[in-house]
């Protein structure tokens, strides 16, 4: 399997002819190629995109809602195909795949074409002097670049209200899960969608990634991945003044309080730390307990964390799949070797699994929880991407924040308490960009998603995607002559 790029309607390799491996995670193996692509490439796309917005920008909202109607729903008849391609790329069970990442790809393509019809922009009245109008245009051609956890969920949360808004789009997938958006290029193609519109180039960050951002015709660029990697596109882009929302790494908090069900919250504590091997930007990775509770809670979940199987991600019983690539291994496994020399206590796994059998060569890691040294600890600050979460014990709510807010970052994070008025402080304090109260992951596609601190810049979600795929122009016109300053 060799996976092209997409640009202007056509399919096509590499221009230089370079390839890299695809592999499968569940066993290690290399399983296809995908185009290494450079700056010739994303010429291209760049200017397929820019001759294509003119038509594209032109339509009206609706008819640009229905294109994406039309894609969400060839999407839909091929749901189990992708998730099946999505969990053989990424290593995530299949049951997740199928449940979470196609199913809301639909959803965001469905959401965004809504989102165009209903998108609407201020008027601001002068009385008798007149009044505004404020245009919201599209910015042009749009570049999105997205990270291998959730491949076409996060392109999809991206390119759909880019194109909603009457821009184009260039994509940059991961290279390390590059076969999804190759799958809905084609679906693209078959169903006529218009070329130059959604173009998909892939490649290492370097070389794709690195000319998609330092292009001239690039008007905005949407970008989720690392702070590392989102830091140096701030870097480059803003002096050019080139528009850009980051979405970046988290570290982030589970605040559990002593009023708590132990069981059912230790359930869900559970899932927000190991869904998709803990390679969700949301994942709770340190679980702050207070400390009356400490003891009892920290059994129930070592208890539960135990009992995931981990397994071939094609198998319906299996909970925890791999992880993404021999490089997420190997930095996942010194994380927690850092830990342990640091005097951590891990509590259940720490080590590499061998489910066996046709998984022989893949790299599965136990989920593992680690407890103690303290809230500074390397372990407690950096952030893991991996099946891996600590544990913390504070005593009152004053300590709780203090620990939750005491990292760079700031995407996310969880209460879980009975008291609602305790609840609501918490959230009104934290430094986080998305607080569930009793919950973990429950999404709403209208609010506002991003993170506070060195997790994010600018916001993607409902009418906040839509304002940042448009530029505003205010229009005054004045009233019967009367003159005003
Ligand atoms: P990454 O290394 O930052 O890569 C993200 C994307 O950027 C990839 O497509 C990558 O290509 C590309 N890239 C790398 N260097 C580039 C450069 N110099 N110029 C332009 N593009 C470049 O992140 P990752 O390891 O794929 O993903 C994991 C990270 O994403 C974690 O930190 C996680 O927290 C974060 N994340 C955040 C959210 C959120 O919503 N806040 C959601 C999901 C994930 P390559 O694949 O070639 O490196
Ligand atoms: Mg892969």
């Amino acid at each position: 399997m060799h996976v092209l790029n997409y640009i202007g309607g056509e399919f096509a390799p590499a221009h230089s002819g370079q390839k890299l491996p695809v592999f499968e995670p569940a066993t290690g193996r290399q399983y296809a190629e995908v185009a290494e692509s450079g700056k010739r490439d994303i010429d291209r796309a760049m200017l397929a995109a820019e001759q294509a917005f003119g038509d594209w920008s032109a339509l009206l909202p609706d008819e640009r809602a229905q294109w994406l109607n039309r894609l969400a729903g060839a999407v839909e008849a091929r749901a189990d195909e992708l998730a099946e391609a999505e969990s053989i790329d990424t290593g995530k069970p299949l049951k997740l795949a199928a449940t979470v990442d196609i199913p809301r790809v639909v959803s965001n393509l469905r959401f965004f074409a809504a989102a165009a019809s209903q998108f609407f922009s201020e008027a601001h009245d002068m009385g008798p002097a007149g009044f505004n109008y404020t245009l919201r245009q599209p910015v042009g051609v749009v570049g999105a670049i997205s990270p291998w956890n959730l491949p076409l969920y996060l392109m999809s949360w991206k390119f759909a209200p880019a194109l909603a808004a009457g821009n184009t789009v260039v994509a940059k997938p991961s290279e390390v899960t590059p076969v999804s958006a190759w799958m809905l290029a084609r679906i693209a193609d078959e169903i006529g969608f218009p070329a130059g519109v959604l173009n998909i180039v892939h490649g290492s960050g370097d070389s794709a990634g690195q000319s998609l951002s330092s292009h001239p015709l690039l008007k905005a660029l949407t970008f989720t991945g690392s702070t590392r990697v989102g830091r140096h596109l701030a870097s480059e882009l803003s002096p050019r003044f080139v528009k850009l929302a980051l979405e970046m790494g988290g570290k982030n908090p589970t605040i559990v309080f002593d009023d708590v069900d132990l069981d059912t919250t230790a359930d869900e504590v559970v899932r927000a730390a190991f869904s998709n091997q803990g390679q969700i930007c949301l994942c709770g990775s340190r679980i702050l307990v207070q400390e009356d509770i400490y003891k009892a809670f920290r059994d129930k979940l070592v208890e539960r964390t135990g009992r995931l199987v981990v397994g071939d991600p094609l198998e319906d019983g299996t909970d925890q799949g791999a992880v993404v690539s021999r490089a997420q291994f190997d930095k996942v496994m010194g994380h927690i070797e850092q830990a342990r020399e640091a005097g951590s206590n891990i509590l259940v796994g720490g080590s590499s699994a061998q489910p066996g059998g046709r998984c022989d060569g893949g790299w599965f890691i136990e989920p593992t929880l680690i407890e103690g040294p303290g809230p500074d600890a390397a372990i407690n600050q950096e952030e893991v991407f991996g099946p891996v979460a600590t544990l913390i014990p504070f005593i009152d709510e004053t300590e709780a924040l203090a620990i939750a807010n005491g990292v760079d970052y700031g995407l996310a994070a969880s209460v879980w308490t009975r008291d609602l008025n305790r609840a609501h402080r918490m959230a009104a304090r934290l430094e986080a960009g998305i607080i569930w109260i009793n919950c973990w992951m429950k999404r709403d596609l209208r609010t506002p998603f991003g993170g506070h601190k060195a997790s994010g810049l600018g916001k993607e979600g409902g009418f906040e995607a839509m304002r940042f795929f448009t530029e505003p122009k205010n229009v005054c016109v004045a009233i019967g002559g009367r003159r005003e300053t």
